[in-house]
């Protein structure tokens, strides 16, 4: 096939199969021949999700690519105004097309949709939009949803591959929390991570099989999992605690927040990043309120309040885990967070991460992670009233809460950013320097004293 350019584009596109719209579909014998690549957005889940699409069939291939490259391809191709995880995505997306790496005739992608009123709905058209400006409108974009949003004959969430798929948040939430709240106190350095990566490869096996998926396995295995990490040799000396909150993009993925947790690690903190669980149960409660208060069908209510009620057994069983050893400190259940953010913000602030931000800096800031990070991408509105329009509220509940908003765009410097997180640390450290930790897993005033005697020991 004759190229056009160092980017592999052909001179004469390739027929495609259309929906009325004109839209690309994939197809059925695409799902055999096709390499499907989707962005990188949460490490450890993603790991998990990846090789259970693979058993399904499809050549999925996760972007790990990072660079100012990737946004300055999303600016090459997205308005300039449009939301910064966005502009990352798609830049990431045609950055890896135009890499020369794939063979873009058999080549498809893959992203998500909410399905709520937020921009991260429409990222599949802005994607298409950029795709034809490349030169790429031949390349089939895969919506990922749970809302039969976009249907493509090669590409459908079956019910088994669903319910590996929540299994999958749930082990990915459990392994993230676990490996952020032992490495930092590890005695041998690398113990969390080589744990999880077993784990992982355990688990992917396992459902792989089909086994592992159902709520009996996960009462079976989760406290395994919980108790193989707690028998990692520690030394729990006091330590920085912060959370990590924000747009789910920006929060989550190393490309959108320039490596926050790393950079926090190396700052000695203890990172909590709150789980994909609750951001996926607010998105199906926001379902459910909307038939509430607007009305509409009831079958569509009983279908999705089951999915609901679903997902808030599985994080239950995850919380009851994690609770069997009281080194860890448990995430809170779903209608905890919904509970606490009564009388701060209204439950129609559901754009986005919507009133949940705020919840989950309140529900940090109650377990003693009171030193937070809010980020921020450019061009999200709702991030920007329920995560910094919200700080006064949450200090005047919290008056410990210690929270710095971080702004991330193209034109933000990395050394701007973690130089006012440093700002904040600073004040953690004098906090904590002062007050006795009564948390779960933290020794006491001995422990304090050789904190201080450390740190004096550095200063001198
Ligand atoms: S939440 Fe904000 S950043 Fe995310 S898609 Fe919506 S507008 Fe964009």
């Amino acid at each position: 096939m004759e190229m056009e350019n160092k980017y592999q584009i052909p001179v004469i596109p390739p027929k495609r199969e259309r929906d009325a719209n004109g839209r690309v579909l994939f197809t059925k014998q695409m799902k055999e021949e096709f390499t499907v690549l989707a962005p990188m957005m949460l490490p450890v889940h993603f790991g998990l999700f990846k090789p259970l699409f693979q058993h399904h069939g499809y050549n999925m291939v996760l972007l790990d690519s990072t660079g100012p490259e990737i946004a300055q391809t999303g600016l090459k191709y997205v308005h300039n105004d449009t939301c910064y995880p966005a502009l990352l995505v798609i830049g990431q997306l045609i950055h890896a097309l135009q890499s020369g790496k794939y063979d873009v005739t058999k080549t498809a992608l893959v992203i998500t949709q909410t399905g709520g009123g937020c921009r991260a709905s429409n990222y599949i058209h802005l994607l298409r939009k950029a795709l034809k400006k490349a030169g790429l409108e031949f390349v089939p974009v895969i919506s990922l949803n749970l809302s039969g949003m976009e249907k493509n004959p090669g590409f459908g969430l079956t019910l088994p591959l669903i319910r590996q798929l929540l299994a999958g948040m749930i082990y990915g939430d459990a392994l993230m929390l676990l490996r952020n709240q032992t490495a930092p106190y590890e005695v041998n350095r690398g113990d969390s991570e080589a744990l999880l990566q077993k784990w992982s490869e355990k688990l992917v096996a396992l459902m792989a099989k089909g086994k592992g998926c159902g709520q009996r396995d996960m009462r079976r295995l989760l406290p395994q999992m919980v108790a193989d990490f707690a028998a990692i040799p520690v030394n729990r000396v006091p330590k920085v605690k912060v959370g990590v909150v924000g747009e789910i993009y920006v929060k989550y993925a190393a490309l959108g927040n320039n490596d926050l947790e790393a950079f926090l690690a190396s700052q000695d903190c203890e990172v909590n990043v709150p789980g994909v669980a609750d951001f996926m149960l607010f998105k199906v409660d926001n379902r459910l309120e909307d038939i509430r208060l607007y009305g509409g069908s009831k079958a569509k209510y009983a279908v999705v309040n089951i999915l609901f009620q679903y997902i808030g057994k599985m994080q239950q069983i995850l919380i009851d885990a994690i609770s069997t050893q009281p080194c860890y400190v448990a995430p809170k259940p779903y209608s905890h967070l919904k509970e606490l953010v009564k009388g701060v913000v209204g439950y129609g602030s559901k754009m986005g991460e919507g009133w949940l931000l705020t919840a989950e800096m309140l529900d940090l800031a109650e377990n003693g992670y009171e030193n937070i990070v809010c980020t921020q991408p450019f061009g999200c509105l709702p991030n920007h009233i329920n995560g910094k329009g919200m700080v006064r509220r949450i200090t005047e509940i919290f008056e410990n809460a210690n929270i710095v908003p971080i702004d991330y765009d193209p034109g933000a410097t990395r050394v701007n950013q973690e130089n006012r997180i440093k700002l904040m640390l600073s004040i953690g450290r004098e906090r904590l320097a002062q007050t006795p930790m009564t948390l779960p897993g933290f020794a006491q005033d001995a422990d304090f004293a050789a904190y201080d005697a450390q740190q004096q020991a550095e200063v001198l």
